[in-house]
């Protein structure tokens, strides 16, 4: 068999979470909370499963949740979406991802990705016969000689070498690889591995970018709820000229504590989730049914969303606290529940072996961050997921600043 992927092996999320297990490790690999979700949540879910809500759910998502995101929606960003013609429910954020690239891209068709990039965006790409043109989103100050340290403060503010708006979009670069071929631009805000949020800035400059072209957009937003320091969620809906083009794509994974349930939605307007709906009918026709219900109920109280950004940045700045004194460098993240941190300062090793040893050494597993990356680098950075209880976090700092 000829394979349709030769570059792709297993996950770099599967190969450190898995080290992690058999060494004992402390996981801050894979992005998934250390901690459980609400017992409320689990109690609505047993109230359906009981009640008999076990069959296939509606092919679009059962109404009632439909319903509940199309009202959350215009609730938080005051953009309406139709539930009937303009929701659907899905399989995690990943199956969105997947069905509205497929939607749109045909064999030779360019796709912008800006990287460092989610794992999944390239595969979706190429399975579809779409080819990837990269805008390489470059961490200015990574190779500076002045590395300094300390460089973190128990405020949160930035010190560091690394910031993570250097990570800012160089719209002369994405505007220079558009050409007529480009179908499809992918965006994620706020962003993994960096942290970066997008700006209201940002928004125009695509705006202005894809004004006349036959161009559409995926947005992955599943941090939308995960900013800090007081930072607002620009998403791409907000913008009447990107909404029309862009398929939204949310994942109740990241906002409830419940990656395992893999359960997300992509909002796009009618004539795009007509398109949408036509793969996601063939791709899983249908996603887990009582949880659809539950996730309705839940979804009615705001607080269960609102409290994630002081949620996550006291985990945040605790993990940095606890960084303080290292040898490590950065800029606390800007949103996302991952901190990435340069280690320029520690050592010249490649970040992949790097990641290897601290998981065998100091049992502290992290993601290169150069995995994230089509073109080979070497920025010396890694990723740490703080979804963690704080008891954990600290350890784990506490064993980073030995090195
Ligand atoms: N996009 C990004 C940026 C992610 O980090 C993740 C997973 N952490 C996903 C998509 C996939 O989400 P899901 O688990 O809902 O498929
Ligand atoms: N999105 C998670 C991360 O970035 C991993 C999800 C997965 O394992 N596929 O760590």
């Amino acid at each position: 068999l000829t394979s349709k992927l030769p570059n792709v092996g297993t996950t770099i999320f599967t190969v450190m979470s898995k080290l992690a297990t058999e060494t004992g490790a402390i996981n801050l690999s894979q992005g998934f909370p250390g901690f459980d979700c609400s017992p409320e949540l689990v109690s609505l879910v047993e109230k359906y499963l009981r009640a008999g809500f076990n069959q296939y759910a509606p092919m679009t998502g059962v109404p009632a949740l439909r319903e509940a995101l199309a009202q959350k929606t215009f609730a938080e960003y005051n953009v309406a979406y139709d539930p009937e013609s303009e929701v659907t429910v899905t399989s995690g954020a990943t199956e969105a991802i997947f069905a509205a690239v497929t939607a749109v891209v045909r064999p030779g068709d360019e796709v912008i990705v800006l990287e460092p990039a989610y794992d999944s965006y390239v595969p979706a790409i190429e399975l579809n016969g779409g080819i990837p043109i990269y805008v390489t989103l470059t961490p200015s100050g990574v190779d500076s000689p002045s590395v300094d340290s300390p460089s973190v403060a128990s405020s949160g503010r930035s010190v560091g070498a690394v910031d993570s708006s250097d990570y800012a979009i160089d719209w002369q670069q994405v505007s220079e690889k558009i050409t007529e071929k480009t179908r499809l631009i992918l965006v994620n805000t706020p962003h993994n591995p960096t942290g970066y949020v997008w700006t209201a800035d940002d928004l125009n400059q695509l705006a202005d970018l894809i004004r006349d072209r036959n161009i559409w957009i995926v947005s992955d937003e599943v941090y939308e709820h995960i900013l800090f320091d007081g930072r607002k969620h620009h998403s791409l809906m907000t913008h009447p000229e990107l909404q029309e083009r862009t398929f939204i794509i949310g994942s109740f994974g990241k906002t409830f504590h419940i990656t395992g349930w893999k359960i997300g939605y992509c909002l796009a307007p009618k004539e795009l989730s007509v398109e949408f709906r036509k793969v996601h009918q063939y791709l899983t026709f249908s996603t887990v049914t009582p949880i659809q219900y539950a996730l309705a109920d839940y979804l009615q109280e705001p607080a269960h969303y609102r409290q994630l950004p002081d949620f996550y940045q006291r985990k945040r700045d605790l993990f940095l606290a606890g960084l303080q004194g290292s040898r490590f460098t950065l800029k606390p993240a800007e949103g996302s529940f991952f901190q990435t941190v340069s280690y320029a300062a520690i050592t010249d090793e490649p970040d992949y072996d790097l990641a290897i040893r601290l998981t065998k050494e100091i049992g502290v597993a992290s993601i290169p961050v150069s995995v994230f990356y089509n073109q080979k680098n070497d920025y010396k950075l890694l990723r740490f997921c703080f979804a963690k209880d704080d008891a954990v976090l600290q350890q784990a700092a506490e064993r980073l600043r030995q090195l």
